[in-house]
């Protein structure tokens, strides 16, 4: 029988009722089901299956979305040069932005010592994956074949294909005009898709939460408090002074007002642990209320889920000196820098899906000459962290993409300034 349960209204307070009752039944079940076979079956079954599908079908509407949104994007852009700048001010603003992070993650962690007199179990591994080079990073960015890289879900050539495709067919004329209206109705079919996947957000965003509590319930953190705190706090701080600071400097934005338009879309990111599969939300959500023009959204928000990630960034700050601490090792200031560049690379190579910020994280301890295996360690609460720290990855996306639209004059100020409109 479908669980029937007093709804409230909205799509927000839905998803944050949903999150609660997630919360609180995961929690009762790790608590009384002892691991046994009704938890398994409720676990690996009922909410296995409702969560999948909904990262499913979040995920199903990703290509073509960002597909047919940039070539619209980019063919409805009156000047091509502006494409060069926009693209210039959005790589500068994510690089400034992770390097602030790392920044930040780095001072609370020297500050606050969350790995100091840790004992360290002597039964946990990790292998690393070795790190693709840079020169194969680069190559990899150009596609040689588009319906491969849509099929591979490869975001940076889909990006590249979409933006070559657009200036083709501002450069056609006629023909081009045709091609142009169909994409435009085309996405408007898959916004269309987008609210009706919509409908099932907040059944996926119970199962989820409900998910990951039951599995690990909260006493993963206890012997960690310190290590997951400290990266806690240093999201919110760079929530708070970063993007907050740079929105109403850079932006003469807002910054409350953002956030009370954005907020549906860290929960979906918390919830689904992937800023891949939030793309679809997050372009709906800067686009419709935020103001921003498809023209520049459509390109700054799947390459933003693609390389930035600060919130990734502080993790692996906070988990860098963590270890260090740990393991009683000491950094010197050039170490330390080297954790800044490295990270930040690392966190552009961090794939946009559950995890994968933990594995490129061996790359930072390795350049740093720190154990990999001291990964080991962090394992056990890196799910929940996960969560929290995409939730910011995806605000830092939105950020910066309003701070370009409204230098750009690419913004609706009345749709921004309009009361939340979130339905
Ligand atoms: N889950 C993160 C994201 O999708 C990546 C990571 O840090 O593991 O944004």
């Amino acid at each position: 029988m479908p669980f029937r349960i007093p709804r409230p209204k909205g799509l927000t307070s839905q998803i944050i009722f949903a999150m609660i009752l997630g919360l609180a039944a995961g929690l009762i079940l790790n608590d009384i089901g002892g691991g046994g076979q009704a938890q398994k079956w409720l676990t690996d079954g009922f909410l296995l299956v409702g969560g999948k599908i909904f990262i499913s079908s979040l995920k199903l509407l990703v290509v073509p979305l960002v597909f047919v949104s940039l070539v619209c994007g980019t063919a409805s852009l009156d000047d091509i040069t502006k494409l060069g700048r926009v693209g210039g001010k959005t790589l500068g603003l994510y690089l400034l932005t992770t390097a602030i992070a790392i920044s930040i993650a780095l001072v609370l962690a020297l500050l606050i010592q969350p790995g100091a007199g840790f004992n360290l179990p002597t039964d946990v591994t990790f292998t690393a994956k070795a790190a693709p080079s840079l020169v194969q990073t680069i190559i990899n960015i150009f596609p040689t074949n588009p319906v491969w890289a849509m099929a591979n879900g490869k975001m940076l050539q889909i990006i590249v294909f979409s933006v070559l495709l657009g200036m083709a067919i501002t450069l056609s004329g006629e023909p081009g005009k045709r091609v142009l209206h169909f994409f435009k109705d085309f996405n408007d079919v898959i916004m269309k898709l987008v609210m009706m996947i919509m409908l099932i957000a907040p059944y996926g965003v119970f199962c989820l939460i409900a998910r990951v509590f039951a599995d690990q319930g909260i006493s993963a953190i206890a012997p960690l408090a310190k290590y997951f705190f400290v990266v806690l706090f240093a999201l919110l701080l760079h929530v708070s002074c970063t993007y907050f600071g740079l929105l109403a400097l850079l932006g003469r934005l807002n910054p409350i007002q953002f956030f009370k338009k954005f907020k549906s879309v860290p929960m979906f990111a918390f919830s689904t642990a992937s800023s891949g599969a939030t793309i679809p939300v997050t372009l709906e959500n800067v686009e419709h209320k935020l103001g921003v023009k498809n023209s520049i959204a459509s390109f700054t928000i799947p390459l933003g889920a693609t390389i930035n990630m600060d919130g990734t960034a502080i993790m692996q700050g906070v988990a860098t000196i963590f270890i260090a601490q740990a393991y009683g090792i000491a950094l010197g200031v050039d170490q330390l820098l080297m954790v800044i560049v490295t990270a930040t690379l690392a966190s552009i190579g961090t794939a946009a899906v559950p995890g994968v910020g933990l594995i490129t994280l061996a790359m930072v301890l390795n350049q740093v000459g720190l154990p990999v295996e001291g990964i080991g360690l962090i394992i056990g609460v890196d799910r929940l962290l996960d969560m929290a720290r995409t939730a910011v990855n995806v605000t830092g996306d939105a950020a910066v993409t309003c701070i370009v639209a409204k230098t750009e004059k690419s913004m609706n100020m009345t749709t921004f300034n309009k009361p939340n409109n979130l339905k």
